[in-house]
């Protein structure tokens, strides 16, 4: 399998390539050249599998280039009961007869980025090997919270690589600060920078675009790499567990060989549920894509429409993993759905780039409507919607799955569509305790009471353990004090890589 750029000028890449430059040099996104296919009877072959045999078969279709040998390797070594705290790594609950819950969250950080992020270091390494590099690769992340921790405990303590994250130092919550300064690992540094995520999210640009500086690191055997969203090692290990969901389905007889389910997807930079588009063309039996956005709703808009417009507030709101206005994946999307159109990507990005907004043509629109459905939730509605939920499931919600759950009802109203519906939870309900326990139990629980004392409280209330990622936070040591400003972050990186 080969790999091309969205934007159509730069050469094809094997899939060890694209993850090891994870943006296209020419601005675009890697996407596989040809297309994968499951038929019926290979998938339902899969039905007696771990989640982990699931997902080598889904893999092997797009990384030729690793044997099986070293796919099943990542794998174990990603998905391993050690880290994963569910014996079936990304379960399914079921709510009623027709609604069920695929908990993405079992993972060390407790946010379903570990579902990619504990594997893509392992065929980072990989792909450093295959191309023939022979410097460490330095990660840098820039984080306003959940992809910061992800990329730590992904990275920690793998050979041949380091990793330094810069969190603004008032922009993350307390857990979300506690989980990072605390972090153990023989690679790892921590730097908090004063200002907001655009003030870090900046500064890690200018360290990856300052050519002295990238010299001086290669000099000294260090290559600069990125693990954010839009690289292909992120993306694909995340078709496996809408694959394994539907399997568990199966397998349980929940549905039927060749019964069509929904899902739902929270959606911010649009990489989850592009995860989901890639298996319901690889043949699995999806109907709709239900894409839920919070009040930064440029996906509903632009599903419902055809116009993609940034230019709008920025909203700050309950569910800030979706607090997003340009989503990078969605370029893939509008690839294929243009029959590989790169002159249209470009024109359309430029556009994005120069006014903020697109429209795309009929024949891109048109599928969009037969493919996806998308409505947002209000933080008030969220936060009704996990009260509302946990009085007739008897089950806990956090905040971005509560997105997607309002935005199904709004779907079942709308359109009558009794369909069985899986809708993906994104993060445990401890991660953001204070509007879950808030939600639950009325604005007086939550007074007086920091973020780690309602850890506690919700874990009475729900009769659920505090994940282990989240217990004795304050407890641990504190590895990582040093605080910069922006103009400082080229410096921090040269202390920690070359000084120390
Ligand atoms: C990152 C994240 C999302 C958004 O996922 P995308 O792939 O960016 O659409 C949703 N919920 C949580 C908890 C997240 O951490």
């Amino acid at each position: 399998m080969l790999y091309e750029s969205t934007r159509g000028q730069y050469g094809r890449v094997s899939a060890a390539e694209a993850i090891k430059l994870g943006l296209a040099p020419d601005g675009g996104l890697f996407v596989p050249c040809r297309d994968v296919i499951f038929t019926e009877e290979r998938l339902i072959s899969m039905a007696g599998l771990s989640y982990q045999d699931r997902a080598i078969r889904i893999l092997e279709e797009y990384l030729g280039d690793y044997t099986r040998e070293e796919i099943a390797a990542c794998v174990k070594l990603a998905y391993s009961a050690e880290k994963f705290d569910a014996p079936a790594t990304a379960p399914v609950r079921k709510l009623d007869d027709s609604l069920y819950v695929l908990e993405l969250w079992h993972g060390p950080t407790c946010a379903f980025k570990d579902m990619a992020l504990q594997i893509l270091p392992h065929l980072l390494t990989r792909a450093a090997a295959k191309t023939g590099e022979k410097s460490s690769i330095v990660i840098l992340v820039a984080t306003s919270g959940d992809t910061g921790k992800a990329a730590l405990e992904g990275f920690k303590d793998v050979p041949g690589t380091r990793i330094i994250v810069f969190y603004p130092e008032q922009g993350v919550s307390e857990v979300q600060k506690l989980q990072m300064i605390t972090q153990e690992g023989n690679n790892v540094a921590v730097v908090a920078v004063r200002g907001n995520f655009d003030d870090a999210q900046t500064g890690v640009k200018s360290i990856f675009a300052d050519k002295d500086f990238n010299q001086e690191l290669q000099n000294n055997n260090y290559r600069l790499s990125s693990a954010n969203s839009i690289n292909w090692g992120r993306l694909v290990p995340q078709i496996s567990y809408y694959f394994s969901a539907y399997l568990d389905l199966l397998a349980k007889g929940e549905v039927n060989r060749g019964e069509k389910i929904n899902f739902v997807v929270p959606t911010g930079n649009f990489g989850n549920i592009l995860a989901a588009y890639y298996a319901r063309e690889m043949g699995l039996p999806v109907n709709k894509l239900i894409c839920a956005a919070n009040s930064n709703n440029v996906l509903t808009d632009f599903i419902r429409t055809g116009v993609y417009d940034r230019t709008r507030r920025f909203l700050k709101t309950i569910s800030p993993s979706m607090d997003i206005l340009i989503s990078s994946n969605l370029e893939r999307l509008l690839y294929h759905l243009s029959g590989r159109n790169p002159e249209k990507i470009r024109q359309w990005m430029g556009s994005l780039n120069k006014t903020g907004q697109y429209q795309v043509d009929e024949t891109v629109y048109k599928p969009i409507g037969r493919i996806f459905w998308s409505d947002f939730a209000s933080d008030s509605d969220t936060l009704a919607t996990i009260k509302a939920v946990h009085q007739r499931y008897g089950y806990v919600m956090d905040t971005h799955t509560a997105v997607g759950m309002r935005v199904y009802e709004r779907y079942r109203e709308e359109t009558g569509d009794g369909t069985k519906t899986v809708i993906a939870s994104t993060a445990s309900p401890f991660k953001f305790n204070e509007s879950v326990v808030k939600a639950i139990l009325g604005e007086d629980a939550v007074k007086g009471k920091n973020e780690l004392e309602l850890l506690e409280v919700l874990a009475v209330k729900s009769r659920l353990e505090i994940p282990a990622g989240l217990r004795n936070l304050d407890q641990k040591p504190v590895l990582f004090k040093n605080v910069v400003s922006k103009e400082e972050m080229t410096e921090a990186v040269r202390n920690l890589l070359l000084k120390s």
